[in-house]
Order: C-alpha cells, then structure tokens, then sequence
C-alpha cells in the first residue's frame, strides 16, 4: 500500500543543512497498522509528510497504492492525496464558528456530490466515531478527546484507504487518549491503514507493528507483534 525505497530529504536554509532522511525503506501492507516511534526531531513527521504525499523526497522512491509517484506534478499529487489519506494531529485544527457536522463535511467540498449526500456521509463518519449526538455543538463544547474525534470523522469523512495520525493522542488525558486509539483500531479493523506517530509505547503495543527512526534512519530489526 506503501511503499518508500531509498528515501532521503536534506532540508536547506540559508545557512543550515538538515539531513532529515536518509535512505529510507518502509513498506506499509494494506491493512496494517503501524506505530512510528523515536525522539523529537528525528524526522517522524517528515516521513509522514513524505508518505502522505505533502512534501517530495530529495532521493528515492515513493509507491502508493502500486503507483510510483515519479512524475506526478503537484495537482496529480494533491489529487491523489485528497483520494487517498486522511491526516489526524496533535492538534485538532478545528474551525471554531462551525459547528461540528460543518466541520466535517469541509473536506467534501471540494468532492462532486450534492449537499444531502454530503450531510449524510458527514452524520455517518460522527456517529462511527461516538459523536452521532454532538452534531449541532460548537467545537469549544467539546471535550478534548471529544474535538480529536470530530477531528477523525472529518478524516475520514471522504472515506480515506490510508490514515496518517501525528501524535492524535498528543494533547490528551490517558482515558482520551485510550477512546481515540479505540477508534483508530476499530477503523483499522475495517479495512483502513494506519501509519501513527506516537511516543506512548503502551499505544504503540496496540498496533500491528512498531517502527522505530532515530536520526533520520529506520531501526530494524522491524518489531511483529501477534495480531
Ligand atoms: P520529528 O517529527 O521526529 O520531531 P521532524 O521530521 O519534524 O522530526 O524534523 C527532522 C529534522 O528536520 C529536525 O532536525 C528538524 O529541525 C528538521 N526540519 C523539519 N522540518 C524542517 C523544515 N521545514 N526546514 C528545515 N528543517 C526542518
Ligand atoms: P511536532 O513536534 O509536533 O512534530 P515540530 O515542531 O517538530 O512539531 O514541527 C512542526 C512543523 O514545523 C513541521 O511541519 C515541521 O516540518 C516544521 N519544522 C520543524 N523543524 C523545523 C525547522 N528547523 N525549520 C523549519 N520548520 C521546521
């Protein structure tokens, strides 16, 4: 589903060069879902990013889906990325004069469909995530936990193949937290990938498989956990 080969991303500045990537070779089966661990700014949500199709590669390759990205220009690309990925962050990045169903529906705006069509998707991505009852609420009546999942139906509201989540549970109490992994199991168990930085090593035992960066490099041997 994933597909990174020989990956490398130097970012320049006037002055500094930061190799924040080098040679990179992950591969994310359809299905999986996989925790991204390592210290901050060893170049985890530059990988997100890479693989979530927000920023290019310096070398290497990156495959989605069986389909190589050399030579996509940018509107392909966003094109893709909006088919393809759902992002999830730290912070919610909520828009607070919209209510919650609203929104949810943003990232269908851009799609075809009539507005019917897309309150109905929206109401159905809030009721898989608990909120079903909270459609009409402002987000600052929310919770925390509450806002990250408004957050995750609004994700998944253009019913994404693949989920990247940087740090979701970053903000969160633990019990929160623990509800918002529930979630992210439960849409994994239907079907979605899911590619999650964390630095919760409780959290990341819950996923499939834990894959470990330090200093802009991969850990291996890769860590199988029984399913
Ligand atoms: P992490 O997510 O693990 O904290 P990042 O991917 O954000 O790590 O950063 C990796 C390295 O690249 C760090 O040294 C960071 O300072 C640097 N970096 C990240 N983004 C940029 C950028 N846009 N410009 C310059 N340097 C950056
Ligand atoms: P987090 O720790 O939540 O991942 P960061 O502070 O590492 O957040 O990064 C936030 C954003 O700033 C990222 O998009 C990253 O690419 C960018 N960034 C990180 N380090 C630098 C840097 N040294 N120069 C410019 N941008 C950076």
């Amino acid at each position: 589903m994933i597909k990174l080969n020989k990956v490398s991303k130097t970012y320049r500045t006037d002055k500094v060069e930061t190799l924040a990537l080098r040679d990179i070779d992950l591969h994310v089966r359809e299905g999986e879902f996989v925790a991204m661990m390592g210290p901050s700014g060893c170049g985890k949500s530059t990988l997100l990013n890479i693989i979530g199709l927000l920023d290019r590669p310096g070398q290497g390759s990156v495959e989605i889906g069986g389909v190589s990205m050399k030579g996509h220009g940018d509107r392909q690309l966003a094109a893709l990325r909006n088919r393809t990925f759902g992002f999830i962050f730290q912070s919610f990045h909520l828009i607070p004069d919209l209510r919650v169903i609203d929104n949810v529906e943003l990232p269908l705006l851009y799609r075809s469909g009539g507005g019917a069509e897309r309150r109905r998707l929206a109401r159905e991505a809030l009721e898989k995530v608990g909120l079903g009852a909270r459609m009409d609420h402002y987000p600052n009546q929310l919770s925390g936990g509450q806002q990250q999942r408004v957050a995750i139906a609004r994700a998944i509201v253009g019913q994404p193949k693949i989920l990247l989540a940087d740090e979701p549970t970053g903000n969160l109490d633990s019990k929160m937290g623990e509800e918002v992994m529930d979630i992210l199991l439960k849409l994994n168990g239907e079907g979605t990938t899911v590619v999650m930085v964390t630095h919760d090593e409780q959290e990341a035992r819950r996923t499939n498989r834990i894959v470990r960066v330090f200093d802009g490099q991969l850990v291996t041997p890769e860590h199988l956990h029984a399913a």
